[in-house]
């Protein structure tokens, strides 16, 4: 059977970093830049961290935001990072924009302030283990807004990991470290969907 390949969306932000973790593990991928590259064999989909008010209007601008939508509400497997979970969470405490809205949890952006760059720590994620978290400027989770939403991660008391069915988001960046358990953990949802 031929390999799924993963649609990393490559509108703005660290998406190269997530492409450079999937080489390493061997995955297929496809940048999705418009709506053409989201074609119906895209396995999966990388949301990656950034500027996500930016990833919001490209997601518009390109004619991506709606079947994006459509497709991860229908199942698709997703993996989300930093402004990736603020695309999918379905309420921001602090800002007004609306994402795709399909993770049920009330995610609060710039959590940490604003002023506070980049920071990382190493603390347990479950199903992993221990993994070293990296957090830019990084959202962080108020609440699960269902009782099926899994956290798999805090960090000092705060939400930072959830996988609600096939959707996996997180507020920090593991593309950005030498771990690859996160996006195993993710290629392992794909291939079982
Ligand atoms: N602060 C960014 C935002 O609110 C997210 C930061 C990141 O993705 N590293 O969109």
């Amino acid at each position: 059977m031929a390999k799924k390949t993963i649609g990393v969306l490559a509108l703005q932000g660290a998406f190269r970093e997530h492409e450079e973790m999937l080489i390493r593990l061997g995955a297929d991928y496809r940048e999705i830049r418009q709506a053409e590259d989201f074609t119906d064999d895209i396995a999966g989909i990388i949301l990656p961290g950034g500027e996500s008010t930016t990833q919001r209007k490209l997601l518009h601008a390109t004619g991506l935001f709606a079947p994006l939508q459509q497709r991860i509400a229908e199942g698709l497997p997703v993996l989300a990072t930093c402004a990736g979970l603020i695309l999918l969470a379905q309420k921001l405490s602090n800002d007004s924009g609306a994402g795709l809205g399909t993770l049920p949890v009330l995610v609060r952006r710039n959590a940490y302030g604003r002023q506070l760059g980049s920071f990382a720590s190493t603390a347990p994620l479950r199903e992993i283990g221990d993994f070293p978290m990296r957090f830019i400027r990084a959202p962080y989770i108020e609440q699960v807004l269902q009782g099926d939403v899994e956290v798999l991660g805090t960090y000092q008391g705060k939400i930072t990991a959830v996988r609600y069915h096939h959707q996996l988001a997180m507020s920090f960046h593991p593309e950005l470290t030498q771990d690859g358990r996160v996006h195993q953990l993710f290629l392992q949802m794909v291939a079982a969907a």
